[in-house]
């Protein structure tokens, strides 16, 4: 669906080295709870706090990996725009380009809880907060009190709009599943069957040094 058919779209940014369960669910949740028309699955360039990503996969890896982790959800899609990009950017230009090209249509940027403690990191935050809703989740077994008052912080400093999605807190990592794969440990369940057949093909992650 495009843009100009959908009003609520959920963007759902990462650098999907691997996709897994935690981005599915995460993504799914966003859509069902804040009736959105469509979820599109973002993949950064190289972010620059994830430069050192020697053993990862490469772009185009890590795009084909979250087109067949998607395929048989019609309401989730793949925009690569990030990716084949020059260089990095940063999700404050991608958000107001968008906002500048629909501006009827409301975004929905998904992010789990370790994403929401670093906003004020994260490159320009009041640009945006200006140009979409933030919906997150627990991550880490953070609580929803502390995520609620950084919830407030967020708001009182930048303006942000940002909800809490229910979810049950799932400890996976990309990180973990490299490191595991590594180590010959099996990835079934945690990452869709295509995307676990697509790896061990191509050999992904297997004899990295990370
Ligand atoms: P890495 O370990 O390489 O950082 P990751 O598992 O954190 O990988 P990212 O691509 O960094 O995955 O995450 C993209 C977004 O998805 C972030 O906003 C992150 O908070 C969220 N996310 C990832 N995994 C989970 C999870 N298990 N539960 C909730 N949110 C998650
Ligand atoms: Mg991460």
């Amino acid at each position: 669906m495009s843009d100009t058919a959908a009003r609520r779209v959920g963007i759902m940014g990462g650098t999907f080295d691997p996709i897994h369960i935690g981005h599915l669910i995460l993504a799914e949740c966003a859509y069902g709870q804040f009736q959105l028309d469509t979820v599109r699955f973002m993949p950064s360039g190289n972010p620059p706090h994830k430069m050192d990503r020697a053993g990862g996969a490469t772009d185009e890896e890590r795009l084909e990996m979250v087109r067949l982790a998607i395929r048989d959800n019609p309401h989730f899609s793949l925009d690569a725009e990030e990716m084949r990009r020059i260089g990095f950017s940063y999700t404050s230009d991608t958000l107001a380009a968008l906002k500048r090209q629909n501006p009827d249509v409301d975004y929905y940027f998904i992010i789990g809880a370790d994403s929401l403690f670093s906003f004020d990191a994260w490159h320009e935050p009041e640009v945006i907060s200006r140009n979409c809703v933030l919906l997150t989740a627990v991550r880490d077994g953070r609580s929803v009190s502390a995520m609620e008052e950084k919830i407030e912080e967020l708001r009182a400093r930048y303006g942000a709009r940002i909800h809490l999605l229910e979810m049950p807190n799932l400890a996976v990592s990309s990180t973990d599943l490299r490191f595991w794969r590594q180590e010959g440990r099996s990835l079934r369940y945690y990452v869709p069957d295509a995307v676990l057949e697509y790896m061990e093909q191509r050999g992904i992650y297997r004899d990295a040094v990370l």
